[in-house]
């Protein structure tokens, strides 16, 4: 009998084949690898100018940028810090970066000057690409800066990049082990943690979605792939941005989210692949205007970094069949994809809505029990854990959270709870810091939350745990409210009462004009529980 503990161990994995991964590439040359057989083909089209770039102009422009880097002192390992809106020059300094082996640090350019600040100073940045707009809250640090529009004083100008000679692009020994990109964690639970990523694990992350004979995210040459959502945010940037170019499809861009315009570009430029967050699943599904557009294009939509609730995911099937919707289950700590929806792969499986996935190929899933850390089996909720090439290395500088979070054994644990149905699908209840105990039990807000959103009169929907003598912490709600209802506090109880456990009933109900969530789609509870 096999008694080490790894043989009891109940491991989950994906129900299509694993394949053969390029570690020895690094990720620039393994993106644009099939850039080169169609030169002419648009990579990018800015949605609002209509301003493009092919894939032979992307090549060449990386290439310069490496130089440029080079040239300006950046050396291999050196790490600049990335401030702009979607576009062209996000990508091109990107992939320039890589080339050099230098590593890109990516912040939300909406950031306050003290937290520009300390992702900067964490990061050890030397050198930031921004637009000219943002150049006074970068002022007070010790950084180069690059302005991508107008020459600024005493800054430089994108052209030192733009234009320099690709004939002096360098050609850096790169391992598949050395850093390319540190993003950092959205910061919902606490402080934002500089997550260490290297060449193999994006590369894994992006083949695992997309290569092989059987791709689990099925996107080809012929997709034009929407790219609303932030580039800064490693959602974006890997199953948008990377996986799209990989791919060689047409990313169409948008610097900030509106839902008309979204609409109107969609409609424009045949979009066929919408990837999402819930709050914009919400609005395709709820909005009125939506019905006016022809969106007849879209065969996929992906919805992701946040809880989508069944309810939702049918109504948003109610109203779009033509297009499949499905969602997939990142962290930016595991590379980030952890799992993702097989009714998007090349042969489509069945699949359930509100489930998040199926596990990724070449990767193994635990659920581990919280009090006893033994690995469950099918139907039983735990935190998961994941194990693969794509995770991160670690946390920047910062060894005991790093210990806190990966093992011994190479498993990263996600903090998020999760169970596994007999036909593999993954259903995530929600964050273990975010169950609110109610006398003992739990109850996941995110639940309640979809349940509360199925309503007509509901817009938008979120709940937070209030301190409470007698249960320790109760679940109250916020509200937004559709337009034409007149919900008391008492008809939105009842309706959740008449759903739900005795626990999990809503002891308030607070109305608002807006939830307030983060540019990467989740919830910012923080700011509600203040609220109270
Ligand atoms: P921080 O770790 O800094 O507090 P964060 O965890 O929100 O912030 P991200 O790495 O951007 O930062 O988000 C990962 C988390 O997003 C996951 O751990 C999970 O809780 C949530 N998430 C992502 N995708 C889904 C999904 N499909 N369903 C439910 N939750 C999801
Ligand atoms: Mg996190």
């Amino acid at each position: 009998l096999d008694e080490r503990p790894e043989a009891r161990e109940h491991i989950f994995r994906s129900k299509l084949p694993d394949i053969c991964i390029p570690y020895h590439m690094t990720l620039a040359e393994y993106c644009m690898e099939k850039a080169l057989q169609w030169p002419d083909k648009v990579a990018i089209v800015d949605g609002n100018t209509g301003k493009a770039l092919t894939y032979g102009e992307l090549a060449v422009l990386s290439q310069r940028v490496a130089a440029g880097l080079m040239k300006l002192g950046v050396e291999k390992g050196g790490v600049i810090a990335v401030l702009l809106p979607n576009g062209c020059e996000f990508v091109a300094v990107f992939l320039g970066a890589a080339i050099r082996g230098a590593i890109v640090t990516t912040a939300n350019p909406f950031y306050t000057p003290v937290e520009l600040e300390n992702q900067i100073r964490v990061a050890s940045a030397t050198m930031v690409v921004t637009h000219s707009s943002y150049v006074e809250k970068l002022r007070a640090l010790d950084l180069q800066i690059i302005t991508i529009d107008k020459h600024v004083d005493s800054c430089l100008h994108i052209s030192v990049l733009f234009e320099a000679d690709e004939e002096e692009c360098p050609i850096v020994d790169i391992d598949p082990d050395d850093l390319v990109c540190l993003p950092f964690s959205s910061g919902t639970t606490g402080l934002p943690k500089g997550v260490m990523l290297t060449h193999k694990s994006l590369l894994s992350s992006v083949s695992q979605q997309v290569d092989g004979q059987i791709p689990n995210l099925y996107m080809t040459d012929e997709d034009f792939v929407m790219c609303v959502l932030p580039m800064y945010h490693i959602y974006s940037l890997n199953s948008i941005m990377l996986c799209g170019l990989r791919v060689g499809a047409t990313l169409v861009t948008m610097p900030k989210f509106n839902l008309q315009l979204m609409l109107e570009i969609i409609q424009k430029y045949k979009v066929t692949v919408l990837p999402a967050v819930p709050p914009i699943v919400l609005a395709m599904a709820k909005n009125p205007i939506v019905l006016n557009y022809d969106l007849s294009s879209l065969r996929m939509m992906l919805s992701g970094a946040a809880p989508l609730g069944k309810e939702l995911e049918d109504a948003f099937r109610a109203r779009l069949p033509g297009a499949v919707i499905g969602q997939g289950y990142g962290m930016t700590e595991a590379g980030p994809v952890l799992a993702m929806s097989l009714a998007f792969a090349k042969m489509p499986f069945p699949v359930k809505s509100g489930s998040c996935g199926t596990v990724v190929r070449n990767s193994e899933v635990k659920i581990v029990d919280n009090d006893t850390g033994l690995s469950l089996t099918y139907n039983q909720p735990g935190e998961i854990c994941i194990r693969g090439p794509q995770i991160m290395k670690g946390y920047l500088n910062n060894p005991e959270a790093t210990a806190h979070t990966l093992d011994k054994d190479g498993w990263l644990h996600t903090g998020d709870i999760a169970f596994i149905d007999e036909d593999e699908e993954m259903f995530i209840v929600d964050r273990v810091k975010e169950i609110i105990k109610v006398k003992g039990f739990q109850v996941p807000p995110a639940e309640l939350e979809a349940l509360l959103i199925s309503h007509d009169g509901i817009l938008d929907a979120a709940v937070v745990p209030r301190k409470d003598e007698m249960s320790g912490e109760v679940p109250v709600a916020f509200i937004v409210q559709a337009a034409g209802f007149n919900l008391s506090e008492e008809d939105v109880k009842a309706f959740i009462a008449k759903q739900v456990v005795f626990y999990k009933k809503l002891h308030s109900v607070h109305f608002i004009d807006k939830i307030p969530v983060t540019p990467s789609g989740k919830i910012l509870r923080k700011e509600l529980r203040n609220k109270l």
